[in-house]
């Protein structure tokens, strides 16, 4: 291929790939990207220089070889869960592969993708980065097509040996009719137009030859663009424009207005999935505060065969009232067959507009997602961030206010003017309200804290949030406690199976209702809310028979009774909800010469001080303990593998650094981490003391990991 025609070529790829909203890359036998059109953000940050990562490099790296070895196209899904075609460049000097797609076309792969980013390998890559271009493609059938057109394009180049012109100024047609023509053409400029850096807007109108072939073939120099736009089709593009650059519920709301503009329609709900239900979360026109319960999951076959078929499914609306049964059409939105939302429409539709309304849904399918994508990643940063500082703040607390600081802390993060704190009293087998936030006038006696739900939710270790209390058959609520809003949210604090106490809230500052993602808030920050006051009641039950019991005089640290008793709670707790969490082992290195040389008494001050060091390492919910001797050891609840070594490293670093009386003092540490699998707390213990060994085998003073030295859990 001589340069002339590499360069003509490197610009039809360029075409198509905006055309299909793919990417394609061609790739030589070193193997390196030579270059991408519309590369995929995430295939851009895992081989940032065009060379493969370890991962990469078993698909697109093996590309050549593929499509050598099949003498043709080959389809593979790579290890990102991203859908490519790979076309041999039969060229007999550099030969050559062009990698078409990389593109999603499952929704499970790329809420894997998500969680890869969230809590995976991909965590220590920038978000933004990452998500920056993600390719979404509603169906299979777009990847196959572009590959046979990069086919055609490969063979007519070699043969022709001269440049294929594929580029033309098609007529746009805006009438009703090709609503779905504009809609998809307006959806590939949207992706391409969808600036990573803000770029402004430059859109251009140009068609593949094959897909008009009326179009004249030579390449015309494209005219002004705003001459060419009618201004319809000018309403589609600022309005398939503006939605990328939104976030999700924003441009849910876009939508909304937009169809009802669009076919003068009145009564529109855009409907979430939650789990597997639907839920409205946007309304425009008379479903406007109205609750819709739909009687249908989301993965219902009807729904499914819906989205497939293009017609939407009519359910019957169940109405008390006198106007009858309204028909209610719903419009499925998703990614292959997961649906992820929908749009119930009121008003009746005639079978045009019906079909219609289809095609707006099935071409913003991909921009929804992508858009919730967008939305998760962030809020899952969010959360991070928000819990650790949690975690920080708990670690603040000392005991006077201990309970007050504690239930101050969590309404700030669950953003609720009004809070209260309940412990079960195994005496007593109350729960006693132990602190309140945002009543003026209380005492403890006040009995109706905790008497009308609290109670429920303890016994049944359950939370529960309501958007509306007088909608739920619970007696009123004393009006003298002058509530803002009718929502509240009641959450068990539990270790393990059993549940220590409750935490109520109410009152939102705008107004807001608790709902599910409250609850996924207030899941998030139990766990180090648990530890605390599971801490603090058990130096509370211990101090009222001897504080020696459960903490260690020397470092006043933990002991191991304690962490023993904790650890196989805290395991049952990961088990059970699939948390991650990790254990570590430290050992003072050659501490009996410490001994020898410096005398006892200087031992048990250089103890004090590694005690001292551990502690303000660790963050609020870890327990760490005196296990014995020179040994300690820790807890992390919420803690992975890789987590617990980085801060089995700081702690490392921070004896090797601390300032010891008489010499320079190391310690060796081993980790281990049970996740989701099964895991028991001798094993635990056990790998953890393994991993230890290997540290002062391969010469102190260093962390290792049970996984690191090769071990496997419960074998
Ligand atoms: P290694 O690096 O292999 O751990 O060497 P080591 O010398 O630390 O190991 P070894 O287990 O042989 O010795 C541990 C010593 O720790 C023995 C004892 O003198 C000292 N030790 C244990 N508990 C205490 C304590 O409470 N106070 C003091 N001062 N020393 C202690
Ligand atoms: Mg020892
Ligand atoms: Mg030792």
């Amino acid at each position: 291929m001589d340069e002339r025609d590499e360069n003509s070529n490197r610009k039809t790829f360029e075409m198509l790939s905006e055309e299909s909203g793919l990417a394609i890359a061609v790739v030589d036998n070193h193997p390196r990207e030579v270059y991408v059109s519309n590369n995929n953000s995430i295939c851009r940050t895992l081989n940032p220089d065009g060379k493969f990562s370890p991962a990469c490099a078993e698909y697109c790296g093996k590309a050549l070889e593929m499509t050598a070895q099949s003498g043709g196209t080959v389809a593979f899904e790579c290890h990102a869960g991203l859908e490519c075609r790979a076309v041999p460049v039969k060229n007999p000097n550099t030969p050559l592969v062009a990698i078409v797609g990389r593109t999603f076309v499952r929704s499970d792969n790329y809420r894997r993708a998500t969680q890869r980013s969230m809590k995976g390998d991909w965590r220590k890559l920038a978000p933004a980065e990452l998500f920056d271009n993600v390719l979404m493609s509603a169906s299979p059938a777009t990847l196959d097509r572009t590959a046979r057109q990069v086919e055609e394009l490969i063979a007519n180049a070699r043969s022709q040996k001269k440049a294929i012109t594929v580029k033309t100024d098609a007529p746009i047609r805006t009438t009703p009719k090709e609503i779905s023509n504009v809609v998809e053409r307006f959806n590939r400029e949207i992706r391409r137009d969808t600036p990573p850096t803000g770029e402004p807007e430059q859109i251009r109108v140009e068609q593949v030859v094959e897909a008009i072939p009326e179009a004249p073939p030579a390449p015309v120099v494209a005219a002004p663009v705003a001459e060419r736009r009618s201004p319809q089709t000018q309403a589609w593009r600022s309005f398939f424009g503006s939605l990328l650059k939104s976030d999700y519920s924003t441009a849910c709301e876009t939508i909304l207005d937009f169809v009802g503009d669009r076919f003068a329609l009145k009564s529109l709900v855009w409907l979430d999935r939650h789990d597997n239900r639907l839920e409205n979360t946007v309304a425009i026109g008379d479903m406007k505060n109205r609750k819709i319960r739909l009687g249908i999951a989301a993965d219902d076959h009807r729904l499914i065969e819906a989205a497939e078929s293009e017609i939407p499914l009519s359910l019957g609306e169940r109405s008390g009232t006198t106007k009858g049964v309204r028909t209610m059409n719903l419009f499925p939105i998703g990614v292959g067959d997961e649906i992820s939302a929908a749009i119930a429409v009121l008003d009746t539709l005639d079978f045009a507009v019906k079909t219609q309304i289809v095609k707006v849904c099935r071409s913003l399918a991909p921009q929804i997602e992508i858009l919730r994508l967008r939305f998760e990643v962030k809020e899952g940063e969010a959360l991070t961030l928000a819990v650790k500082r949690f975690g920080q703040n708990l670690k603040k607390i000392d005991s006077d206010d201990f309970w007050l600081r504690l239930l101050q802390s969590s309404a700030e993060m669950m953003r609720s003017e009004r809070a209260s704190l309940l412990i079960h009293n195994d005496r007593s087998e109350k729960l006693d309200v132990k602190a309140v936030v945002g009543v003026k006038e209380w005492t403890k006696n006040n009995g109706e804290i905790g008497g009308r739900v609290a109670r429920l939710v303890f016994d049944k270790n359950k939370a529960v949030a309501v958007a509306d209390v007088t909608k739920t058959g619970l007696p009123p609520a004393n009006p003298e406690r002058q509530y803002k809003t009718k929502s509240f949210m009641s959450c068990p604090i539990s270790i393990g199976d059993r549940a220590i106490g409750v935490m109520n809230f109410t009152d939102k500052p705008g107004g807001e209702t608790f709902n599910r993602s409250s609850i996924d808030l207030f899941q998030a920050i139990a766990p180090q809310l648990a530890v605390a006051i599971d801490r603090a009641s058990f130096k509370h039950k211990a101090g009222e028979l001897a504080q020696i019991s459960v903490t260690d005089s020397l470092t006043g640290l933990l002991n191991r009774r304690y962490i023993e008793a904790r650890l196989a709670e805290e395991i049952k707790r990961s088990n059970r909800h699939g948390f991650p969490m990790s254990f570590m082992m430290l050992d003072v290195d050659h501490f009996k010469s410490y001994n020898d040389e410096f005398g006892h008494p200087a031992g048990d001050e250089a103890l004090k001080l590694v005690g001292a060091v551990i502690r303000d390492t660790l963050r609020g919910a870890d327990v760490a303990a005196r296990f014995g001797g020179e040994e300690f050891s820790i807890l992390l609840p919420q803690t992975t593998a890789e987590e617990a070594l980085a801060i089995g490293e700081r702690i490392r670093h921070n004896i090797e650094h601390a300032n010891f009386q008489h010499r320079l003092v190391t310690v060796s540490i081993g980790v281990a981490s049970c996740s989701a699998e099964l895991c028991v707390s001798a094993d635990l213990v056990s790998a953890a003391d393994q991993a230890l060994y290997e540290s002062k085998r391969r010469g102190r003073n260093r962390v290792l990991s049970f996984e690191e030295i090769g071990g496997r859990r419960n074998v």
